[in-house]
């Protein structure tokens, strides 16, 4: 799928994505999942092709054919495979998707989600020119959204912020560096400081969280890890260090919503706000990203917008579509509650493999 416009981050510049989408089969019942890696491993070790060798070769054998009684049972039959979280969340969340089918109820509700809309915030990418990001920022604002997040890195961090906030000196604005930093940058990031950002995400290492508890001490900025937190057992790990004080929690990076619920949990338990970060997704995937955002401690507004900003035409019916207040209204049909548009997915698929 071909994005509207290509989307920047200190590491790469997608302008289409190759994803994997897992149709599932559960009791006659069929879900649907996203896998959210990339088309090339730089913002996490996995990549399509991995993915789809990963479900196909490991993580289908543990389920073909196993009885449960919940998609809550999922999780711990795929651990017995390490990592690979991109491949898992995909096959997790589409069952979880069948199981609210075969419930008959809201996704959302299904996960113990409690909200009707959810706040929609932007992710917007790194521009050539202060011009041109003005511009994008000035079009995100008129459409209603929340609040403006900005990719950022060496070179392209403190003017471009530095501008934003003399044209709009009231937003809420906040900065993503992909972990474009070292702990030495500290003293710049140090002066971003000025401009009473929301928040900084990931300006370290990606698996880094000594670096981060060292920057944290730092900053007044609360930092926000996003890439850093793969697991249950790292978000623990990050809070209790003090290496950030949000934490952006994916599905994808996770493994599905059983682990995302329990990172929810925890952050809950310590007063760590969350919000629900974006991997470039279809409308399935973004269908998942609704239903996550509904759970309580989602008090921050997420990176999930209207299809329109990133497809022409989408693969769900109806399309995800933002209020002018800069609101997504959580559907309230059974499972993730838009409907996958099977003619214009089966136009758009180069490869496809039945497992049986
Ligand atoms: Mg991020």
């Amino acid at each position: 799928m071909k994005l509207v416009t290509p989307f920047e981050t200190s590491v790469d510049r997608t302008t289409e994505r190759r994803i994997v989408l897992v149709e599932a089969n559960v009791d006659g019942v069929t879900g649907w999942g996203e896998c959210t890696a990339g088309e090339k491993p730089f913002y996490s070790p996995e990549t399509t092709d991995t993915a789809w060798l990963s479900l196909r070769d490991f993580l289908w054998p543990l389920v073909k054919g196993k009885e449960f009684t919940s998609a809550a049972d999922v999780w711990e039959i795929l651990s017995l495979v390490r990592g690979h979280n991109m491949a898992k969340g995909a096959l997790e969340t589409a069952i979880w998707d069948a199981e609210a089918k075969q419930k008959g109820v809201p996704l959302s509700k299904l996960i113990g989600g409690t909200r009707t809309e959810i706040a929609s915030g932007v992710s917007i990418g790194i521009k050539e020119s202060l011009d041109e990001l003005i511009l994008a920022v000035k079009k995100e604002l008129a459409s209603g959204y929340q609040r403006i997040k900005i990719k950022i890195k060496p070179g392209k961090d403190l003017e471009p912020v530095q501008r934003l906030r003399q044209d709009f000196p009231r937003i809420k604005l906040m900065v993503d560096a992909n972990s474009a930093y070292t702990l030495n940058d500290w003293p710049l990031l140090k002066q971003l400081e000025g401009f009473y950002l929301m928040m900084i995400e990931q300006p370290l290492g990606w698996d880094d969280l000594y670096g981060h508890v060292a920057l944290q001490k730092k900053l007044d900025t609360p930092i926000c890890l996003d890439e850093c937190i793969h697991t249950e057992e790292q978000a623990r790990a990050a809070i209790e260090l003090g290496a950030c004080k949000i934490i952006n929690i994916k599905l994808g990076r996770v493994g599905g919503f059983t682990v995302a619920r329990r990172i929810h949990d925890l952050c809950q338990k310590h007063a760590i706000p969350v919000w629900c970060g974006g991997m470039l997704e279809s409308g399935i995937g973004r269908a998942h990203n609704i239903a996550l955002s509904t759970l309580p401690n989602f008090t921050l507004p997420g990176d999930v917008t209207a299809s329109k900003r990133y497809w022409d035409e989408d693969i769900i019916e109806p399309e995800v579509t933002v209020s002018p207040q800069g609101t997504i209204a959580v559907p309230q049909g059974p499972g993730i509650g838009f409907e996958p548009r099977l003619e214009r997915i089966e136009k758009l698929t180069v490869r496809k493999e039945r497992l049986a």
